[in-house]
Formats: structure tokens, C-alpha cells, sequence
């Protein structure tokens, strides 16, 4: 603004920015930079270049080539780290998805073959050999399930799971996940589904909301030994969705522990130490099945003495804004 800084001040500045931005070392940058400063006043204003106060231009440009030198390889750093967790994150993506589909085609023939003989489809069968079929299966069937849940949260995270609408009766979607929870059930607890009158038809994934009910009330069934489950399913017009309640008698979750259960691979104490077969990655999945599907959920529990998980879905999925 005073005119004390000639066209050569900016071109030395803009080669310093010039610099910064393609150095790999913020250091070395200010070296070519206080460098460059000097040169261009040594040989531009050479006559009289100890007297001149041309020389504050050193430092200036020093300092200049630092902070934008610190500020790009930050950039650059962050950069790569970022490349470098997409890298890792699509190859655990590709392996999961890999490993699960080898193992899933041998385990889904032993299941089979061990449904035919325990049904004595080849050959009559003596009580201990029932006995052991009846291990064998339920075993490979938790594999099973183990390894489709590990494709399917692979799957949720990748982004890779379509979302296919339909018209959607909410009662025979708890029908079927009766007929699908059945393996769960217990003689000491009592299993009751209710849909109340009413509801109207609901526009969303049907196998979504019946994977997302079949979770909530397999891991009721799990986690409770004895008492009641039961699932109530209302309308709830004011905020036109549907809610569906699954209150278990059960085990109970501590209050610092039910933000974390939704985390993959997490699981509560209490249950770790019963030894009750799981992996962690059922709440997982229903959090994010509830995420594509526009809905809620909310969990209170009272350790000891039971939990109640209450799940909403919106009425019409093609009707809620797209909210990231
Ligand atoms: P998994 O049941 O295979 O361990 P989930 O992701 O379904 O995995 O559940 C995570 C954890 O949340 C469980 O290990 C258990 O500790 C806790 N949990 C889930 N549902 C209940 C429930 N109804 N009662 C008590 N604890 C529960």
C-alpha cells in the first residue's frame, strides 16, 4: 500500500506458495523459500543490499514457506490416511464377503444332510445317534447363522443393501417371525405376539422389518429364562408410524452398556459370562436395518429384571425426506 514492495516481492511470494505446495518437507520448503528471498534481493537491489531493510524479506518468506508448507503436508498426510482406510476397509469388505460364501455352501450341505438322517431319510436311527444329530445340527446351524450375519453386516457397511418397498401387513410379518423364532423358544418362557386392530397396510422392505422383529425377539428368547416375551405392534397416528414393542423378563442390560451393544462384536458382561452362544453382531445389524428403513429405536431396561426394545417405522418409507 505504500509502495515499498516492488512487483518482485510478489513474484518471490507466489514462488514461495509455489514451492510449499509441492515440497515434501515443510523445512526443506523454507530453505528454498529464504533462499529465493535472498537471491532476488542480492541480485535485484545489489548496490546497496546491507543497508537495505529489503533483508526483512528473509524471514518473511522463512515463515511464509513454514505455515504453508506445515499447512499442505497436513493436508497431504490426512490425505493418505484417508486412502489408506478405504484401502483396508474395501479389502476386509471383499474378504468377509469372500470367506463367508466358501464357507456358507459346505455348512448349508451339512445341515442339510443331517436334517435327512435325523428324519431317517437314510436309515433308522438308535437314541444316541439322534442324540448326537440333534448337537450336530444345532451346532452348524449357529455356524450358519454366524456366518450369514457376518455377509450381512459386511454388506450394511459397504452400503451395498438395496431397500425393495412394498405394501407391508405388519401382522403377517409377526406371524412369520413366530414360525422363524420358534428354535428359540423355551418351556419356562412364554411367547405372545399381538398386533393391535387397525393398523393400516405400511410401505417398506417386508424381510427388513421381519429380519429387524426376528432379532429383537430371538435375543429376548436368549436372554430371558424364565417369564414372558411378548410383542405388541400399534399405530401410533400422530406420528403416522407403526411401533412394535418386544418386552422380555429377562437378564437385563446396565445402563452404561446400551450404547455400546449396537457396536459390532460387542456384547454385554452378563451375557459373556453365561456362555450364551453369540457374536455381537445381531443389534448391529438391526441398527442399521432400522437406519434404511427411515426408523427408531429405543431401548429401557432395568438389570435383573427385564428390557423392552420399542422399534417405529414410518408408514410410508417413499414419503420421509432423505435424511443423511
Ligand atoms: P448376540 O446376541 O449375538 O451376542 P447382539 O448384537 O444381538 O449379539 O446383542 C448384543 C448384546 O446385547 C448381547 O450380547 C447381550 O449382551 C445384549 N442384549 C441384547 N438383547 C438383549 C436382551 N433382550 N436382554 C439382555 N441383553 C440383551
Amino acid at each position: 500500500m505504500c509502495g515499498g514492495s516492488g512487483s518482485d516481492f510478489y513474484f518471490v511470494f507466489f514462488f514461495v506458495i509455489f514451492l510449499a505446495s509441492l515440497g515434501e518437507r515443510a523445512e526443506l520448503t523454507a530453505v528454498g523459500a529464504a533462499l529465493a528471498a535472498g537471491a532476488s534481493v542480492f541480485f535485484l537491489h545489489g548496490a546497496n543490499v546491507w543497508d537495505t531493510g529489503m533483508w526483512l524479506r528473509v524471514p518473511f518468506f522463512l515463515v511464509t514457506a513454514l505455515t504453508y508448507g506445515y499447512l499442505t503436508t497436513n493436508a497431504r498426510q490426512a490425505r493418505s490416511r484417508a486412502e489408506a482406510a478405504e484401502a483396508v476397509l474395501a479389502l476386509k469388505t471383499t474378504f468377509l464377503a469372500t470367506l463367508s460364501h466358501e464357507v456358507r455352501t459346505p455348512l448349508n450341505v451339512i445341515v442339510g444332510y443331517t436334517d435327512m438322517m435325523r428324519e431317517g431319510l437314510l436309515g433308522e436311527l438308535v437314541a444316541a445317534q439322534r442324540d448326537a444329530l440333534d448337537k450336530m445340527s444345532t451346532h452348524s446351524f449357529e455356524l450358519l447363522e454366524l456366518v450369514d450375519r457376518t455377509l450381512k453386516a459386511s454388506r450394511l457397511e459397504s452400503g451395498g443393501m438395496p431397500v425393495h418397498l412394498g405394501e407391508v401387513h405388519v401382522d403377517a410379518v409377526l406371524e412369520e417371525v413366530q414360525l422363524a423364532v420358534s428354535r428359540h423358544c423355551k418351556a419356562d418362557v412364554d411367547l405372545s405376539l399381538r398386533t393391535q386392530a387397525g393398523i393400516p397396510p405400511v410401505v417398506t422392505d417386508r424381510l427388513k422389518l421381519k429380519e429387524i422383529v426376528a432379532n429383537l425377539v430371538t435375543n429376548a428368547l436368549k436372554y430371558t429364562d424364565k417369564g414372558a416375551v411378548t410383542v405388541d405392534a400399534r399405530w401410533a397416528p400422530r406420528d403416522r408410524c407403526v411401533e412394535i414393542m418386544v418386552r422380555d423378563t429377562g437378564l437385563g442390560i446396565r445402563p452404561e452398556e446400551r450404547q455400546a451393544i449396537f457396536e459390532p462384536f460387542t456384547r454385554a458382561r452378563e451375557a459373556d459370562a453365561r456362555c450364551t452362544p453369540g457374536v455381537g453382531l445381531g443389534l448391529f445389524i438391526v441398527g442399521r436395518l432400522i437406519e434404511l428403513l427411515r426408523g427408531e429405536l429405543r431401548v429401557e431396561s432395568e438389570p435383573g429384571c427385564g428390557s423392552t426394545f420399542t422399534v417405529r417405522i414410518p408408514q410410508r418409507l417413499e414419503e420421509v425426506p432423505n435424511v443423511a
